[in-house]
C-alpha cells in the first residue's frame, strides 16, 4: 500500500467551491490536496451545466459552468494542490493526536490537522438499472462507465441509454479503430435522445449501413447459464419481449449525487446537510468545516457566491489549527507584499 500523505488540509470536492478553497488556504499558505469522486474537477457546473450561463458571479457578467471552472483552476494554479480524481472520501476519522485519518475508495491516506468538506449535494454516482439478478454482473459483464475501452473490442456489445454517453461509446465501438466489437446493438427507451444531433445522424446511418441495430425498448429481464450473462430481454413499444444474446451490457443513464459516506462521519446533520456556525464554517467536530452547497445554517441559499464567502472564513478559522503560534491577520492582495509572494506576482 502507498504510504500515508501528511498534510495540513484536506478539502472533500473540487466542485466551485472545494476550488476557490483551495484559494483562500493558499493566501495564508496553507497547502491542500483535494479529492473527487468525479474524474475532472467543477461539480455540479461541470457535471450538470458546462455551457449554461451563469450570471451571478460577482464582477463577472456572464460565463458557463465551464468558464468559470477554467478560471478557478488558472486562478489556484499558484498554490500547487495536489489533486486526487475519480475516488471517492469514504472514511473520516479522529486520531488521538488531534488530526484526522482521512481515506479514499481506491486507497489514498492521509493524516491531516483539517478538513474542508465541499461535497455539494454529494458524490455523483451512475444511475443503475434495476432488473431482477443482474447486480451481480457488475464489472465483469455490467459496467456503467468505461475505464478502459480496449477491453470491450471483439465482443458482442448492448450498450442501453439515450444521452452523450450512450451515443458516444457506441459510435466508438462500432467505428472502425482499435475498439471496434464485434456488434453493437444499442437500446433506448423511446426513439428520441438528448445527445449532439451530429452524433444521432451518424447512428442512424451507421443502422441504416447494417453496421449496428437502434431498438426501442427497456430491459426488463436476463437470461444466464453457467454463472454468466449470456441474454438479455427487452420488452419493446409493442409490448413484445425480444432476447438479445450479448457479451457485455453498458448501460448510461446518467450521474445522480449521493450524499453518501458524507453522511456517516458523525457529524451534526439536519435534512442531509451538515450543520455549521457562521463565524467559521466549523462542524460539529472542532478542525472539520463544511463549505458550499453541502452546509446549512439560518438563512443558507446554496449559490456559488455564499460558498466563496464561506470558504474565505473557514480558511481563517482553520489556521490556528496549522499555526497556534502564529497570529493571522487580514492582508489586501492589492498592497500586500507578502500575498504577492504567495501568489507568484512580484
Ligand atoms: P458541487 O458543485 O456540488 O461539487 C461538489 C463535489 O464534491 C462534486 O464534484 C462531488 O463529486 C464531490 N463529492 C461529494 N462527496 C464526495 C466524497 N465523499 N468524496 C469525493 N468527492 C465528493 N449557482 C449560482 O450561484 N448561480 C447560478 O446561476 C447557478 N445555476 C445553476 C444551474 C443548475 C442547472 C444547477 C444544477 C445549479 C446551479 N447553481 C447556480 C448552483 C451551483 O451549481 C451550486 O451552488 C454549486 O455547484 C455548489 O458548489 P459546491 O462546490 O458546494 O458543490
Amino acid at each position: 500500500t502507498a504510504p500515508v500523505i501528511e498534510t495540513d488540509a484536506v478539502i472533500v470536492g473540487a466542485g466551485p467551491v472545494g476550488l476557490f478553497q483551495v484559494f483562500e488556504l493558499g493566501l495564508l499558505e496553507i497547502k491542500a490536496h483535494i479529492i473527487d469522486s468525479l474524474a475532472y474537477p467543477g461539480g455540479q457546473c461541470i457535471e450538470l451545466y458546462p455551457d449554461k450561463p451563469i450570471y451571478d458571479i460577482p464582477a463577472v457578467p456572464v460565463c458557463t459552468g465551464r468558464e468559470l471552472t477554467d478560471n478557478l483552476l488558472k486562478q489556484i494554479e499558484p498554490f500547487g494542490a495536489t489533486f486526487h480524481l475519480g475516488q471517492e472520501v469514504t472514511v473520516v476519522d479522529k486520531q488521538a493526536d488531534g488530526r484526522f485519518h482521512v481515506e479514499t475508495s481506491k486507497g489514498t491516506r492521509f493524516l491531516t490537522k483539517t478538513i474542508f468538506i465541499a461535497g455539494g449535494v454529494g458524490s455523483f454516482q451512475p444511475r443503475l438499472l434495476k432488473v431482477e439478478g443482474l447486480d451481480k454482473y457488475d464489472d465483469t459483464q455490467l459496467f456503467y462507465r468505461v475505464k478502459n475501452p480496449a477491453q470491450f473490442a471483439g465482443k458482442n456489445l448492448v450498450i442501453v441509454g439515450g444521452g452523450d454517453s450512450a451515443l458516444d461509446w457506441t459510435l466508438n465501438f462500432v467505428q472502425d479503430g482499435p475498439n471496434k466489437a464485434e456488434s453493437v446493438i444499442l437500446i433506448h427507451r423511446r426513439d428520441g435522445f438528448k445527445a449532439a444531433p451530429a452524433s444521432v445522424a451518424r447512428m442512424r446511418e451507421l443502422c441504416e449501413a447494417y453496421e449496428m441495430q437502434f431498438v426501442v425498448g427497456q430491459v426488463t429481464g436476463i437470461e444466464e447459464a453457467a454463472g454468466k450473462l449470456t441474454s438479455i430481454k427487452i420488452t419493446g413499444s409493442d409490448g413484445v419481449t425480444r432476447v438479445m444474446p450479448l457479451d457485455v451490457l453498458l448501460v448510461f443513464f446518467g450521474l445522480s449525487p449521493k450524499l453518501g459516506p458524507i453522511a456517516e462521519w458523525g457529524l451534526n446533520l439536519e435534512r442531509k446537510q451538515i450543520v455549521v456556525d457562521t463565524e467559521k464554517f466549523e462542524t460539529s467536530t472542532p478542525g472539520i468545516f463544511a463549505v458550499g452547497d453541502v452546509n446549512t445554517y439560518p438563512g443558507k441559499k446554496k449559490l456559488i457566491l455564499s460558498g466563496f464567502h464561506e470558504a474565505a472564513l473557514a480558511a481563517f478559522a482553520a489556521a490556528p489549527y496549522i499555526f497556534p503560534d502564529k497570529r493571522i491577520h487580514l492582508q489586501y492582495t492589492t498592497t500586500s507584499p507578502k500575498l504577492h509572494k504567495v501568489l507568484g506576482v512580484e
